[in-house]
């Protein structure tokens, strides 16, 4: 396993992370059991970055999260779970509430710290909000020694400069943008050197477009339009067509960026977690990596949004 800085935060991340929301049955129901051994198995092979939220299954991620926890030392892995987002449709930002999320998320994961604490999909909030009120309750936190990092998280990508250019320097220290960095949409590289230059982590999620590149496809909920759908689709089967993986080639695309210091990959499977660790171990097939490529050009960047209509990205459907 390679390991990247966060940032300026000081945290060595393995290049590929462990993203807990299958843990909270995002894309099937999942055995408790197995998801603790996957998560048991991610720790062993040098994953030490672990990302989980009590929006995903409405806290159930984070209770298996935290019995897969039980028992490791609490200084070998780093820890990041969101507040904000609470189940389907439910936001809360205030300070109020935000608070006493942190503190009922530490005591589902059985500490009292965390490592990187994200306001979760700001872009369903009144950012004025997060900026006067949400992110200073939570600097009250961190100044009281609960919290090492603070971070935010969206779809579209203009979210992140409207808050990081209105809140004093270290504020925040991360983003996690997800499917805005995968072989189908790399719409998040222009912004990368603005955020290198503010000293902001850059955490990568949903390396497989939230399943759109994997072999299963997306799940119902999926946000992507049909063209977009049709295109991944497209590029699944002709990996399959040649024999590849197209699980193993989006993984490997996301991770090999030097910009990025680590991608979320989301599984319940100790055998799915064995397979992309060794994944970003082996060379990656550049010629089977241009082929698919173009068979993913017509749709290169056509992208989803969501979100309060003065958050939303522009898109190309
Ligand atoms: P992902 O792109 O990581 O895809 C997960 C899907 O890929 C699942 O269906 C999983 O079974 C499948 N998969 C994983 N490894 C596989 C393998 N080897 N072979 C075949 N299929 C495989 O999407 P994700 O889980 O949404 O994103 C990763 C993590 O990032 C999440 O779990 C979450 O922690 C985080 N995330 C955060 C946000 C946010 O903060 N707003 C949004 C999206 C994701």
């Amino acid at each position: 396993m390679h390991y990247r800085q966060l940032g300026r935060t000081g945290l060595k991340v393995s290049v590929l992370s462990y993203g807990a929301s299958p843990l909270g049955n995002a894309f099937r129901t999942i055995d408790d059991g197995e998801g603790i051994r996957t998560v048991r198995t991610a720790l062993a092979l040098g994953i030490n970055f672990l990302d989980t939220s009590p929006h995903y299954g409405t806290t159930k991620s984070e209770t298996v999260l935290g019995r897969a926890l039980s028992g490791v030392p609490r200084d070998s892995y780093y820890l990041a779970t969101k507040v904000g987002q609470y189940g389907e449709g439910n936001f809360d930002f205030s300070a109020k509430r935000v608070t006493e999320s942190f503190n009922e998320s530490c005591q589902r994961l059985g500490t009292d710290y965390i490592d990187v604490l994200h306001c979760h999909d700001i872009e369903f909030a009144d950012l004025n909000q997060i900026v006067s009120e949400t992110l200073p309750a939570l600097a009250k936190l961190k100044a009281a020694g609960r919290i090492g990092h603070l971070g935010i998280t969206g779809l579209p990508l203009k979210v992140f400069p409207a808050v990081l250019d209105c809140v004093p320097s270290g504020t925040v220290e991360a983003i996690l943008s997800f499917c805005r960095y995968c072989l189908n949409d790399t719409g998040l590289e222009p912004m990368l050197p603005y955020l290198h230059e503010k000293g902001i982590g850059v955490i990568n999620a949903s390396a497989t477009g939230m399943g759109l590149l994997t072999e299963r496809g997306a799940p119902v909920w999926h946000p992507a339009p049909k063209p977009i759908m049709d295109g991944c689709r497209r590029a699944v089967e002709y990996c399959a067509s040649v024999g590849a993986d197209i699980t193993k080639l989006a993984i490997q695309f996301a991770v090999h960026h030097p910009g990025i210091a680590t991608t979320l990959v989301g599984t319940a499977s100790p055998e799915n977690i064995r397979k992309n660790v060794a994944y970003i171990e082996e060379p990656i097939d550049f010629e089977l990596m241009a082929k698919v490529l173009a068979v993913l050009k017509p749709i290169h960047n056509h992208n989803f949004t969501r979100g309060r209509p003065e958050n939303r990205d522009a898109i190309i459907p």
